[in-house]
């Protein structure tokens, strides 16, 4: 995904530097030929930059969904019993009376060695 956008910048790039090397040479000096060839390698570059973006997106995206998925579980420490958020009563247990649940990556790094 982004050797492709790198080879779409670097391509653009090219496609305006060289264009601009053969003006100064004097060998092509048309303009309106010049100017479509800076759009099209403008255009690429643009493109590029905007698959790179839409990669950081995804992968920010990824990461929110996981955050969430984190959060929605709570554990009891007494009867073990998982739950999700929707499922608690003020955080407490619904079989355990006033016991508080604790958020599932707590839990693990409170007591790594249970399940
Ligand atoms: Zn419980």
């Amino acid at each position: 995904m982004y050797l492709l956008s790198l080879i779409l910048f670097i391509l653009g790039v090219l496609i305006i530097i060289t264009k601009e090397l053969k003006n100064n040479r004097g060998i092509s000096v048309d303009l309106s030929d010049s100017y479509l060839y800076l759009i099209f390698g403008g255009g690429l570059i643009i493109f590029s930059i905007y698959i790179v973006y839409l990669g950081f997106k995804d992968k920010k995206d990824k990461k929110d969904k996981n955050k969430i998925h984190k959060i929605e579980f709570s554990k009891c420490p007494i009867c073990k019993e998982n739950f999700t958020y929707s499922e608690l009563n003020n955080g407490k247990c619904k079989y355990c009376e006033e016991v508080d649940t604790i958020d599932m990556d707590e839990y693990y790094e409170k007591f790594p060695d249970k399940s």
